[in-house]
């Protein structure tokens, strides 16, 4: 192939990819920051995006999130932790943002809460952890991990939008407090909404504890689990 026909297959490649990448935020009705009441209802899908399409859609994200410099958190950050799972997962978990230990590796949840949480898909879900896709409101650590402010969020959720448009799960799982703030758009606590499923925008949402809530109070525990069983009868539905 002469080097100008395999720049235009390129091209002519990652302009199918992009293509490919709106049909699907649109189809899923994934639109700018959030999922409110208001939104339109979902066509049903055209056809659903296979594998290959889905892991170089992730791909794409995961690449532009390591050279992201959109806010100020990119200044402190040792890696981006874009977040990781299967492309066909049903459930996707989604949490602030990353600590100390996924700072160092570039992985979501790998320290204690991360533990706690692959313990609980295991336990409850009857899951691999492989078999879920688990990602943060912000990609970059935020100072002595304290919650995303609301610029940092706002700059950092189109990367998640595109990951759900990609990924297209059954279920999001908000975990705590600044996740379920930020995708349902609301003020009310965690604990008025943990365990109920809300549905917006062709997704169906399901707030529960943070896991590192759950380490620090241990009797909170059970009704995180019993969260996670709310988790595995909608999955169940048809
Ligand atoms: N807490 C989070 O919210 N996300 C992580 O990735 C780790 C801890």
């Amino acid at each position: 192939m002469t080097g100008s026909s395999e720049a235009r297959r390129r091209l002519a490649a990652v302009v199918a990819d992009f293509r490919a990448a709106l049909e699907a935020e649109s189809e899923a009705g994934v639109e700018w920051l959030a999922w409110e009441e208001t939104r339109r209802p979902v066509p049903a899908p055209r056809a659903a995006p296979d594998r290959s399409a889905k892991e170089r859609a992730l791909a794409a994200v995961a690449t532009e999130v390591a050279a992201c410099t959109a806010c100020k958190l990119c200044d402190g950050r040792t890696n981006t932790v874009p977040g990781e799972g299967s492309p066909d997962a049903a459930v996707m978990f989604v949490g602030e943002g990353p600590g100390e230990q996924e700072d160092l590796s570039g992985r979501p949840f790998v320290g204690r809460a991360g533990q706690l949480l692959r313990r609980m898909i295991t336990e409850e879900l009857g899951l691999d952890p492989s078999a879920v896709f688990i990602a943060n409101i912000v990609k970059c650590r935020p100072p002595e991990n304290r919650a995303p402010e609301a610029d940092e969020a706002a700059a950092c959720i189109p990367f998640l939008r595109r990951q759900v448009a990609a990924v297209r799960p059954r279920v999001i799982v908000t975990l705590g407090n600044p996740s379920t703030q930020s995708l349902l758009q609301t003020k009310e606590g965690i604990t008025r909404l943990r365990g109920k499923p809300v549905r917006r925008g062709g997704f169906t949402f399901l707030p529960t504890y943070h896991p590192s809530y759950l380490l620090r109070n241990p009797p909170a525990e059970p009704d995180g689990r019993a969260d996670f069983r709310v988790v595995k009868a909608l999955l169940s539905e048809r």
